[in-house]
C-alpha cells in the first residue's frame, strides 16, 4: 500500500516535470499538481492511466482532461485572478480541475449536468475532505446565487461565450472557455471591464461540447 502510494507520488512528480517542459511556469500551479492526487479521480481499475499525459474516459461519454490542458487553463485563470477569489467551474466531470483550484486557495463552485458524474465527484470530494460547493444542472446558465465570480472556467466547448456567464463575472473578472465547434476550439479569455469584455485568443484544443440553453443543443 505504502509502496503503491510512493509510486503514484513518483509518477505525479514526473508529470509535473513534463508540465514544466511544456512551458507551465507558475509555481502555484505546479505545486497544486504536485499536491492533488490525480489517481483518486479515476476508477480503481483505471488508476494506472492517471499520470499519462492524455485525456481519459470517465463514463457517460465524458473525459477527464489531459494534465497539460488542466494546467494551461488554470494558468490563464490564475494569472488574472486574485489568489483566494471566488471561482465557478462549469463541467465538474471527475472533480480533478475543481480540486486543483481548491488546493490553490480559491473558493470553488462547480456545476455538472450528468447526475452520475455529479454524485461520483461528490463522493471523491467527501473522501478527500474537500470543501467544494457543487450543483447539478445546466452550467451554461452559471450559478447566479453565488455571483459575482472573479473567474469562471468552462471545461467543455461552447459555440459562443454564454451571456449568463459573462453577466456573472465581477468587474475585472475573467471567463476562460474553449470556443468553437466539433472540428476544434480556441482557448479564449474574456475579461470584464464594466459593461465591456476584452477578448484574448490562445491555443487550439478539442473538448466535449457544453450542452445547455446557452451552449450546444443535445443531439
Ligand atoms: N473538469 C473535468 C475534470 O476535471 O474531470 C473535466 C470535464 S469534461 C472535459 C466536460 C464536462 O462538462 C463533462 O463532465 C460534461 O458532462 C460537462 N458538461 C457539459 N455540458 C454541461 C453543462 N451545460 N453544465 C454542466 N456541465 C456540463
Amino acid at each position: 500500500m505504502a509502496d503503491r502510494e510512493a509510486a503514484y507520488r513518483q509518477r505525479r512528480y514526473e508529470m509535473v516535470g513534463q508540465l514544466r517542459r511544456y512551458g507551465i511556469v507558475s509555481p502555484r500551479v505546479l505545486e497544486a499538481f504536485r499536491h492533488v492526487e490525480r489517481h483518486r479521480f479515476f476508477a480503481p481499475a483505471d488508476r494506472a492511466f492517471a499520470y499519462e499525459d492524455a485525456a481519459f474516459p470517465i463514463g457517460f461519454g465524458q473525459t477527464i482532461s489531459q494534465p497539460y490542458t488542466v494546467a494551461y487553463m488554470t494558468s490563464l485563470l490564475d494569472e488574472r485572478c486574485p489568489p483566494s477569489g471566488n471561482i465557478l467551474e462549469i463541467g465538474t466531470g471527475s472533480g480533478y480541475q475543481a480540486a486543483i483550484l481548491d488546493s490553490m486557495g480559491y473558493c470553488v463552485y462547480t456545476v455538472e449536468r450528468v447526475p452520475g458524474l455529479f454524485s461520483r465527484a461528490a463522493g471523491v470530494f467527501r473522501e478527500l475532505g474537500l470543501d467544494i460547493a457543487q450543483r447539478l444542472g445546466d452550467g451554461s446558465l452559471g450559478w447566479e446565487e453565488h455571483a459575482p465570480y472573479d473567474g469562471i472556467i468552462v471545461t467543455a466547448a461552447a459555440p459562443e461565450p454564454p451571456p449568463s456567464l459573462l453577466d456573472q463575472l465581477a468587474d475585472n473578472g475573467v471567463l476562460v472557455i474553449p470556443v468553437g465547434g466539433s472540428e476544434g476550439q480556441r482557448m479564449t479569455v474574456f475579461t470584464r471591464n464594466g459593461d465591456r469584455f476584452e477578448q484574448e485568443i490562445f491555443l487550439a484544443f478539442s473538448f466535449v461540447p457544453l450542452i445547455g440553453k446557452e451552449g450546444w443543443r443535445e443531439e
